[in-house]
């Protein structure tokens, strides 16, 4: 009997066939649809013998015929950005190479990248050289580890070692937040155990008085730069001012917001995240790397060893601190889109995101039958479609409705949201791909359907 794995195909074949597929993917992802029609099931049951690996692949590919178009330039629903060409190359090769980056000694070499992807990250958003950082797999997970760094912060202002102990006597943790907090962030407050609900949002003053009452007890501030829903920000310097008065550590979501710091343009809303404690962002979204990818910065790189430390006999020593132990190599896609483009490139990327939203707005604030609801901080524009003649209720039934409509059509992708009680869309622009036609086609997508749900309505 022989072996079915060397039998039923080889990796030249395999990889050959995705390579020509994937050229015919990416050839079509600038004027595909994004909701494409649902294609080829993959459906039934587990097979005795298998079909072999190109007859595996095959159906894959056929049934991907219905995979969201969302690496290509009109989906701008969440904040989803899209892969460049470096990163998509070293995404292929981290498969390849399959290396486990949990120590340096499963993999010296993606130890190393890693390092060199971490230092260049620190460069690019221009926070200190020293801090410690770690790659995750999104702004949740690296909210997760900012806030475990300054979870042991605070229970050692206590006096304990909480990643050895738990929580035991001690108190509640305070943290307080503003209302552009993520739900990643509460998230990972569960997570730690410090309990979703811990967060209390406050303003600058409330967070002044909340400081106040604590009579210098410890406590932590999760400050928002970029909140997904508006991108607004919240004004991290002044709370880091306030912190610095008091006994806190600040830990700022940058997921997308971070990347101001690109741009001369921008940066002034990101000021003072260089003297935070922790500050996270996501790679698969302004970063352009493929899903999934998100970084943590901590100021002190002693903070992150402890919670994440992992020992036994059989392991080396040198295990690098992240929630998790065995991962890919991710860093190689980092490291790649950074030595590709440059700091220039990205920047130009930032800017080019930045002059779309502006250009986007500016036609909602030209166009009579679309309403700016918020300034436009950076990348995400708040509108909505508001024809004469609808009232309060009525527009926002008419708004929800059509941001389906939006979705079902599939020329252009993007969500809604709630803001200051109405319904809003979101379009969030973060993918290189992204050319001003693509933006021009929100406003047009949006008002020939506005028209069209109006028209039926009216019939
Ligand atoms: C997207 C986002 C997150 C969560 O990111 P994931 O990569 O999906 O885990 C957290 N915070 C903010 C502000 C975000 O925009």
């Amino acid at each position: 009997m022989g072996d079915p794995l060397r039998e039923k195909g080889n990796e030249s074949e395999a990889l050959a066939y995705v390579f020509e597929q994937a050229t015919r993917y990416l050839a079509d992802l600038d004027d595909s649809s994004v909701l494409p029609d649902r294609a080829a099931s993959i459906g039934g049951d587990l097979p005795e013998d298998g079909d072999g690996a190109l007859d595996a692949l095959a159906a894959l590919v056929a049934a991907s015929g219905s995979a969201t178009r969302s690496s290509g330039p009109r989906f701008f629903h969440f904040v989803t950005g899209g892969t460049t060409p470096a990163a998509l190359g070293a995404d292929w090769l981290t498969s390849v190479l399959d290396q486990n980056s949990f120590s340096a000694v499963s993999s010296p070499f993606g130890a190393n990248v890693e390092d060199v992807a971490i230092r260049w990250l620190l460069d690019l958003f221009e926070l200190p050289a020293g801090w410690g950082g770690v790659l995750t797999t999104g702004a949740t997970m690296a909210n997760f580890v900012g806030l475990a760094a300054a979870r042991r912060w605070w229970a050692e202002q206590h006096g304990v070692d909480v990643d050895e102990r738990g929580f035991a006597g001690l108190p509640a943790v305070p943290v307080f937040s503003t209302a552009s907090i993520h739900a990643s962030a509460r998230k990972a407050l569960a997570m730690l155990g410090i309990g979703r609900e811990a967060a209390r949002l406050v303003d600058l003053e409330g967070l002044e008085r909340e400081f106040g009452a604590l009579e210098g007890a410890p406590a932590i501030v999760i400050a928002n730069a970029g909140d997904v829903n508006t991108g607004h920000f919240d004004p991290i310097a002044e709370m880091v001012d306030l912190a610095e008065g008091h006994r806190a550590w600040v830990h700022v979501d940058g997921a997308f917001g971070l990347f101001a710091r690109l741009t001369p343009e921008s940066a002034r809303l990101a000021e003072g995240i260089d003297r935070a404690h922790s500050v996270i962002a996501d790679g698969h979204k302004w970063l352009n790397v493929p899903y999934d990818s998100g970084f943590a910065f901590v100021h002190d790189p002693r903070y992150l060893r402890p919670p994440f430390q992992l020992s036994a006999a059989y392991l080396p020593s040198d295990e690098r601190p992240s929630p998790e132990a065995s991962r890919r190599a991710r860093a190689l896609a980092v490291w790649a889109t950074l030595r590709a483009y440059g700091r220039a490139g990205h920047r130009a990327m930032v800017e080019r995101h930045v002059a779309l939203a502006r250009r986007l707005s500016e036609r909602v604030e030209v166009e009579g039958e679309l309403e700016l609801l918020a300034e436009t901080t950076l990348n995400i524009v708040l509108f909505r479609h508001r024809p004469a003649g609808l009232e309060r209720d009525a527009l926002d039934a008419h708004n929800l409705a059509l941001g389906q409509d939006v979705l079902d059509d599939g020329r252009v992708f993007f969500g809604t949201t709630r803001y200051d009680g109405m319904t809003a869309f979101r379009p969030a622009i973060v993918n290189w791909r992204t050319t001003e036609t693509d933006v021009d086609l929100i406003a047009d997508v949006v008002l020939e359907l506005g028209a069209r749900r109006l028209a039926s309505a009216a019939t």
